[in-house]
């Protein structure tokens, strides 16, 4: 059995200097209950705890570390990098080497501005369709997640569908306004938010597979009507690929589709765990990115080099290595079907929902194809089974609207350990 000691005495610790204790909400175990485990280091897929506990990983610090931790040419890269210096401020040629890679690796762009978070780049790209269209407003999808930017914390209101009502304190209703919100996977709301608000929206922007409703896949066809619906009303259509992106292969949601985007946004892989985000898109929009256009955006630490090495290393490594993302989307498919086993042999109404490496179980009978059928399963099975795979060396995601994320430096000797522990959980749980 394993103790929390330590980790429990640093959560006290911390809750006196840090809000909640954490630096970003979900790792706070608030959905699931219990105190955090503090993490002390990982290899691969195996992190440590302070108290010496091991666990397999299925986080992957939410996404970069598609190969694993302490990933060697990656570690390697920063070490040598950063002797020479944290930040210049200055531009390095390390961020050309970026950024060519990434218009190689990604289709229907070929200019990169690289960020610090997948939220800048979120707001960014917001900002240069407004800019560049000349429209305020833009619709976003219920459950989708594109970062903690004012104009993304932004729920349906009640009544009339046109306006939004902020979903935190400090965001204003004036804000909210500009902010439409549409059902994932249902074209015609899309079609009568763009309807009611004929030639004020500058934007849609959507996650092409949500990450952040746990994964929940676009229905055939959906992306294409949105592509469509776009092109006929003169609004650009943003990918938000900060999941997706060099996860679900070389050219993420946009080449697994099939379906263009006139900006895409990233983070997560991009930074080989390093703070990074970027958006990117055709030479015809980011025109308007200053300092060429007059669309604002910046940052001190933009294309800093100890992140741009790591970033870049990861990449390559991805570019060169295709057949890791086949292997990666090998073992999630081993994890599913297993999971889908001894799912069935519970008892427990469950749906599991796939796409590539990106992977969630709900605790549902009801197909979960947006937000509405996703909060089904935030009921009381997930945190149970959440502790009970914890108990037994498994690290899930704290949330039941999060997505497991594999690594490939998951074994399959790894991945039987996890079925049986998912076994002996629902067990547990009876
Ligand atoms: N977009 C998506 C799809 C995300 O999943 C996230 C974070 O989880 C973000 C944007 C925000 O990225 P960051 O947390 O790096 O600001």
């Amino acid at each position: 059995m394993h103790q929390y000691k330590r980790s429990s005495e640093l959560f006290t610790e911390a809750n006196k200097y840090i809000p909640g204790g954490v630096n970003s909400p979900v790792r706070a175990f608030k959905s699931v209950g219990g105190t955090p485990v503090f993490i002390k280091k990982a290899k691969g897929s195996i992190l440590t705890d302070v108290d010496g506990n091991e666990y397999i990983d299925y986080i992957s610090s939410w996404g970069p570390m598609i190969l694993g931790h302490a990933y060697p040419k990656v570690i390697d890269a920063i070490k040598a990098k950063v002797e020479d210096s944290t930040s210049f401020g200055a531009p390095t040629e390390l961020e050309i080497e970026i950024a060519k890679l990434i218009v190689d690796m990604v289709p229907n762009i070929n200019k990169v501005r690289m960020v610090n978070s997948g939220t800048e780049a979120c707001m960014s790209a917001i900002r240069v369709a407004r800019g560049y269209t000349g429209r305020n407003k833009f619709i976003k999808f219920e459950g989708c997640y594109h970062g903690h930017a004012d104009s993304f914390l932004i729920k349906a209101g009640s009544g009339a569908s046109t306006f939004g009502v902020p979903n935190s304190p400090g965001v204003t209703p004036g804000t909210a306004n500009d902010t439409l919100t549409a059902k994932y996977n249902n074209i015609e709301d899309v079609k009568q938010l763009a309807a009611e608000n004929k030639g004020e929206i500058a934007a849609v922007i959507v996650e092409a597979i949500a990450g952040n409703m746990g994964c929940v896949l676009p229905k055939k066809g959906f992306l294409e009507d949105l592509r469509e619906l776009c092109d006929k009303e003169g609004i650009l259509l943003i990918f938000d690929e900060v999941m997706s992106g060099f996860r679900l292969g070389k050219g993420g949601a946009q080449e697994y589709f099939g379906v263009k985007a006139d900006l895409v946004t990233f983070g997560k892989v991009i930074g080989g765990g390093m703070p990074v985000g970027a958006y990117a898109g055709p030479d015809e929009i980011m025109k308007v990115v200053s300092p060429v256009g007059p669309v604002y955006q910046a940052g001190t630490l933009s294309g800093n080099p100890i992140a741009m090495i790591a970033g870049l290393t990861l990449l390559k490594e991805l570019n060169e290595n295709p057949h890791y993302f086949t292997e990666l989307a090998d073992k999630t498919e081993y994890l599913h079907k297993g999971l889908d086993k001894v799912l069935s042999e519970s008892g427990f109404a469950y749906k599991i929902n796939r796409c590539g490496s990106m992977i969630s179980v709900f605790f549902t009978d009801i197909d979960v194809i947006d937000f509405e059928t996703a909060a089904t399963a935030n009921n009381d099975k997930f945190p149970k089974f959440f502790h009970e795979m914890l108990k037994r060396g498994i690290y899930l995601p704290p949330s039941s609207f999060e997505s497991y994320f594999l690594s490939n430096s998951l074994t399959y000797e790894m991945l039987d350990k996890t079925i049986q522990a998912a076994k002996d959980s629902l067990e547990a749980m009876k």
